[in-house]
């Protein structure tokens, strides 16, 4: 199962994702070249020294010099972040050779993997084992480490993010030190590590806790979005996992609920799969939004043009329900609300998208997720719903996410780490009860401030002087 999105085809007449698109002069003789680095979404780029350890000593070896040279590191994992989280102006860690599958363990329904596997070959190992992602986002081409260290998430309110599935991990800390951490070893540092956005150090090895495999009974189907909305806690409730595209200039939802089993699976014929996922999803969507690029009324028009599916009910594998290829490249902002405010968040962007004066042609995504206890997570200390907004890159789109995090923000909503916000640690402080204990984490385990980048210095602050010291 791969996304073609993850494979090295120019997308646009675009940069690939993650890609090396050119070198310059080495930083010394003794160095490898800086690269310019580009996310997927090709709205982030850097120029670094792009390195790709093949092994943790190596890994431990870079962060170490780069200390002891007072260089920041980051590590990156596939660039599936819209936010600058991800960026370095030195060293920039490629965990791609570092992907491979250490051990499944059917029996405890554990499986390790080194940080830079990808979501999709660890799926598939795992279904050959019986074995299953217990959820999942819409796209499965992260890097393990990656994913979780954002806090990843799916929807479902019974289930947590990604990050609350790792039982156990492994991390290098900013000079060099491996930390072996679970919930008994290092109970503090295992509490915050798993969505540390890369502050703490860099994730070598992951054990998550997976399910017994299952599929997935699905039933897509358009409907009035007023109606789904009266009925939305009872939707959320009723189904394992349910979510909501409402289509901006209408009055129509896609709604998507998913239903756990073990029956035999239906899978959708190919055809049906080809015409719905490539040619409605991608190809006609993808091209709506190139004319609308220039002309966005047009393109507003052609978007919402594109013939829907109808109703779409099906069982299939679980890996095989939950993601979809995404190659419309787009830009993202998604907040994290208390579950009891979903539906006003939602509405009132109905409203913001009715004033704003041009069409937006990506449907708001809604989801929900199960409370954890990481100290950053965005569904820390509560059940969450989800408001997800997109544009297509290259058309504007500070107005509309300025005013969505204005909505977001008066329901103390938090911001996806990988997605795209304006907030600044000063604001965001309050919206975490263990933001100091995780400040004083980042300067025990990085004193040096190895893994800072303008990003982490904007949404975390500067690191804390008087523990540095210590
Ligand atoms: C098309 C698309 C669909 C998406 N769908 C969803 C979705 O359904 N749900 C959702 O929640 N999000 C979604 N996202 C967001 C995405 O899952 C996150 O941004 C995720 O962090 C990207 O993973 P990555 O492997 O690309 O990591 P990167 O973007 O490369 O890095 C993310 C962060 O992880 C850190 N990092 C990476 N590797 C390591 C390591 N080994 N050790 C320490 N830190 C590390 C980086 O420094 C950075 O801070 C989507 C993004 C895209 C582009």
């Amino acid at each position: 199962m791969t996304d073609p999105a993850d494979t090295p085809t120019t997308i646009d007449g675009g940069p690939r994702e993650g890609a090396l698109i050119a070198s310059r002069r080495p930083v010394s003789p003794a160095a490898p070249p800086t690269r310019r680095w580009r996310n997927w979404a090709g709205n982030q780029s850097c120029r670094a020294q792009v390195l790709r350890p093949t092994g943790e000593p190596e890994l431990r070896r870079i962060v170490a010099d780069a200390a002891a040279a007072g260089h920041a590191v980051r590590a990156v994992g596939t660039g599936h972040s819209f936010s600058d989280v991800a960026l370095s102006d030195a060293v920039l860690v490629d965990l791609s050779e570092l992907g491979r599958i250490l051990s499944i363990d059917p029996e405890s329904s554990t499986v390790v993997v080194q940080a830079g596997a990808r979501l999709h070959d660890v799926f598939e190992a795992l279904w050959t084992r019986g074995l299953a992602f217990t959820n999942l986002g819409d796209v499965d081409v992260q890097s393990i480490a990656g994913a979780t260290q954002t806090g990843t998430h799916g929807t479902g309110r019974r289930f947590g993010n990604l990050s609350s599935a790792i039982v156990a991990m492994r991390l290098i800390d900013g000079t060099g030190e491996v930390h072996d951490i679970d919930a008994v070893s290092e109970p503090e540092l295992f509490a915050a590590a798993r969505v540390g956005l890369g502050a703490l150090g860099v994730v070598s090895t992951v054990t998550l806790q997976v399910s017994p495999a299952f599929n997935l009974h699905a039933v897509h189907e358009p409907r009035r979005v007023d109606e789904v909305l009266e009925g939305f806690d009872e939707l959320v409730g009723d189904h394992d996992h349910f979510e909501l595209f409402w289509v901006p200039g209408t009055g129509w939802a896609v709604t998507k609920q998913h239903r756990r089993n073990h029956d035999r699976p239906s899978p959708r014929r190919t055809w049906e799969r080809l015409a719905h996922d490539e040619l409605c999803d991608n190809v006609l969507f993808g091209l709506a939004n190139r004319v609308g690029r220039s002309r966005p009324r047009l393109g507003g028009a052609l978007a919402r043009k594109i013939p829907s599916p109808g109703r779409q009910e099906y069982n299939d594998r679980s890996y095989r329900v939950f993601a979809s290829p995404r190659r419309v490249r787009f830009v993202e902002m998604e907040y994290a609300v208390p579950i009891e405010a979903t539906v006003t968040a939602l509405q009132r962007v109905r409203g913001l998208v009715d004033r704003l004066g041009y069409p937006v042609s990506f449907p708001v995504e809604v989801r929900t997720s199960a409370a954890d206890d990481i100290t950053l997570s965005t569904a820390s200390g509560r059940d969450t719903g989800w408001i997800a907004v997109h544009m297509y890159r290259g058309v504007a789109h500070e107005e509309y996410f300025r005013g969505v995090e204005a909505i977001m923000a008066d329901l103390d909503g938090r911001p996806h780490w990988g997605k795209l916000h304006f907030r600044t640690a000063a604001d965001l402080a309050r919206s975490y009860p263990g933001w100091d204990d995780f400040q004083e984490l980042r300067a025990r385990l990085d004193p040096h401030g190895v893994f800072r980048n303008a990003g982490l210095d904007r949404v975390l602050g500067p690191i804390r002087a008087t523990a540095r010291r210590a």
